[in-house]
Formats: C-alpha cells, structure tokens, sequence
C-alpha cells in the first residue's frame, strides 16, 4: 500500500477541516482527489507530505507512519504544491540543481538534465523561473517533485491557471511521469479524472463522500437514470406513472416527457407505447457526465 490514511481528523481553531478521514492508495495507481473548493484537499495532501501535523487519526506512506519518521517519508514523496512557490529570480537549471542539492542527489549535474528533457524544458532551461508562463513553471515544479524518483507523488491542482494547450502537455506528462509511480492529484475539474485518473475520492466539508473507480462511480449514480420520449400523442400522466422502474415523470411541453427512472428502461417505455398504439418520435437516455455525478454527490 502506498498511502494509508485511517481517521484522519484536522482542525483549525474549532473548525474540523477534514473530519474523520479515511482511505487507502495502492502502489501503481492514479488517483483522482476531487472536491469544492475548502473541501479540505490541501490539508490532506500537506498531511500526506508531512507539511503540517494532523490533529488525530494515522498517516503511512509506503508504511512509513509519517509522525514517526517525517524525512523518511519525505524522501519517498514528491509533492508540487497549489501555490507552486518557485524562486522567480533563480534560473531553471540552477533551481533545479539547488533542489537536488537538498536530496543529496549522487550525479546531481545529469540528474538535472535529466528532468529538463523530461518535462520537456530544454529549450527554457537558462531562463528565470519569474520569465516563464504558468505552464512552463508548472514543468518545473514537476521536474522538482521527481528529481529525488519518489514512489509518490502529490500534485495539488497541478492544472489550475492553465490555458486549454498547456493543459493538455501537462495532462499527458502526469499519465507519462504516473505509469512508474502511485500519484495523487486533487482537482475541481472532472473530465481531469476522466482523462487521467483510475480511481476517484471525493470530499465534501472535510469528509469522504465517494471512493470508486471512475467508470464505477459514473455506473453508481447511472441506477438513475433520466429518459426523455416524445410521443406522437396525447397520454395521461398517471398512466405513464404506471409503467415499471419509473420514479416520476414530468411532461415537458405538447407530448414530450422526461422520466426519472431506475435504470435504463426504455424497452418498458417502448414496450407500453406499442401496446397503447403510441408511437415514440424520440426517446433518449440522458448520459450522465462525471460533472453531473460529482455535483449531486457534493451539493447540499
Ligand atoms: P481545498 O484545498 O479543498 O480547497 P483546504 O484544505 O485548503 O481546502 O481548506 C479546508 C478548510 O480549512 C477551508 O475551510 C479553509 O478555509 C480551512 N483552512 C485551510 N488552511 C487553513 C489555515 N491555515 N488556517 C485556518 N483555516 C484553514
Ligand atoms: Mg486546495
């Protein structure tokens, strides 16, 4: 196990920002940590990373209890934090060498070189860091949080500020950087799960609401479903009441309907239509998009 975080509780003042916390992280996996903003990501991830102590609970990485050996566990993490707090005034290079000055890296000059064409900085790298866009200084903060090759790695919103093409080069080095090592990326966005991540943890006010793949949690909140039929004639709401699986049924305008349903029934639907000589002109199963899925699963 990568990450094992069991009862995990942190208040600030007497505000518990994570609130009886608890979840595991396999060796390998990518993992989406999805939440509103002030869900109490951050102060998750600083925990896991040993930047600020937990108020109560148990926190392992690679089994390594994080109060009972910080810089072992340190060593096996790399983190990028929300706020990227890079030196501005240091130069890609000499940053990237300072960084791997504080691991202690054996052949730190390769090293350097190394995560420069990794990230994809060769052509910034004699530039200073405050010279460069928010993209290419979120390759920095990358190429600092593996220079050390943890087996973890911690990235806070590591898209947020981004345009739509940095975006993508970023999403696609995380997959690259994560097919060798167990990450953790907290985000608001969804379709970032959907693109980069095998499994998803959702937070609401400090507390986990859902822990699934993410093909598992779309299928969860599938069993309901919405349908949406036009007819070519007029039918009765009670009688469309009747037919089984359905929740309850809303006529939209003229002969067109919107079912809340159990399950995708629209063979019930077709079904009661050809045995009351209706015809259906349209009858669509509304997707549901993982967007959709996190906001029921975290409005109030
Ligand atoms: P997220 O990263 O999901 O947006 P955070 O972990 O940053 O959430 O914050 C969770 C809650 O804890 C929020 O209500 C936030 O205001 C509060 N909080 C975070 N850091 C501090 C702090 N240093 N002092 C007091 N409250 C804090
Ligand atoms: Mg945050």
């Amino acid at each position: 196990m990568s990450i094992e975080v069991k009862n995990v509780f942190k208040y600030y003042g007497e505000q518990a920002a994570l609130n009886d916390v608890s979840f595991n992280i396999n060796s390998g996996e990518i993992i989406g940590f999805l939440g509103p903003n002030g869900a109490g990501k951050s102060t998750m991830m600083k925990i896991i990373t040993c930047f600020i102590p937990k108020s109560s609970g148990e926190v392992k990485v690679c089994g390594i209890d994080v109060e009972d050996d910080p810089i072992a566990v340190k060593r096996k993490v790399g983190y990028l934090p929300e706020h990227n707090p890079l030196y501005l005034d240091m130069y890609v290079k000499e940053y990237l060498s300072f960084v791997a000055g504080i691991y202690k890296i054996k052949n730190k000059k390769e090293r350097v070189q190394e995560m420069i064409s990794l990230v994809g900085l060769d052509k910034e790298q004699n530039k200073k860091i405050g010279a460069l866009s928010k993209g290419y200084r979120q390759r920095v903060g990358l190429a600092q949080a593996i220079i050390h090759d943890p087996e973890v790695l911690i990235l806070d919103e590591p898209t947020s500020g981004l345009d739509p093409n940095q975006l993508v080069d970023i999403r696609q080095l995380i997959i690259d950087i994560g097919k060798t090592k167990t990450v953790m990326l907290s985000t608001h966005i969804m379709q970032e799960v959907e693109a980069i991540c095998d499994r998803v943890i959702i937070i609401k006010e400090g507390k986990i609401v859902a822990d699934n793949t993410t093909e598992g949690i779309q299928h969860r909140e599938q069993e309901k479903q919405t349908i949406f039929v036009e007819f070519d004639q007029v039918v009765s709401k009670n009688q469309l009441k009747q037919i089984n699986g359905v929740t309850t049924v809303q006529n939209i305008e003229g002969n067109k309907w919107l079912f809340e349903t159990t399950g995708d029934i629209r063979a019930d639907i077709g079904k009661y239509a050809q045995q009351n000589n209706l015809l259906t002109l349209t009858m669509r199963l509304e997707e549901k998009s993982m967007e959709e899925v996190f906001k029921e699963l975290t409005r109030n």
